[in-house]
């Protein structure tokens, strides 16, 4: 499975589409004053439930949070027996109509991972890079290669 592009928004699959619609909205609960980068994200269970999540700046800086670990989060503490089955995270600046491209970072990606690796399920990732192509990964891990999971801790252990 590889990492797909599709250049028109159309092209994604209706699930894709849906999700992306949900993060959308989410992103106007973002709390984004610092950077006015207002990003939402939206995953599916895979019973259908959709948990979403926005960021959260702080005045602190560090304290801030992205959107894609608040509904990781979010959706691992209300339906801890669900599966993830995708997830699409898009970014606006705030009073902007227009999407900008925005892919996850480093941190939410190995986030991902780790929950990819735990339900032993594939987590679809679909999000907007360059010129405004939307992205469809197959999985957390694919967007993480020589990634570090929890088969690096267990060495220590055998
Ligand atoms: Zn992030």
């Amino acid at each position: 499975m590889e990492i797909q592009t599709f250049t028109h928004f159309d092209d994604l699959d209706q699930e894709s589409k849906y999700l992306v619609h949900k993060a959308r909205d989410a992103a106007q609960h973002a709390h984004a004053p610092y950077s006015r980068f207002m990003v939402g994200a939206a995953l599916m269970l895979e019973d259908g439930t959709v948990v979403t999540g926005a960021n959260f700046e702080n005045a602190a800086y560090p304290s801030s949070m992205c959107a894609e670990r608040v509904a990781l989060y979010a959706a691992a503490s209300q339906y801890p027996e669900k599966r993830i089955t995708k997830l699409a995270v898009v970014a606006k600046k705030k009073n902007d109509k227009e999407l900008i491209p925005a892919t996850s970072c480093g941190p939410c990606r190995q986030v991902m991972l780790e929950f990819e690796t735990n339900q032993q399920n594939l987590i679809e990732v679909v999000m907007q890079g360059d010129n405004h192509a939307w992205i469809k990964a197959p999985s957390a891990a694919s967007l993480l290669p020589f990634c570090f999971t929890k088969d690096n801790l267990d060495i220590h252990h055998k």
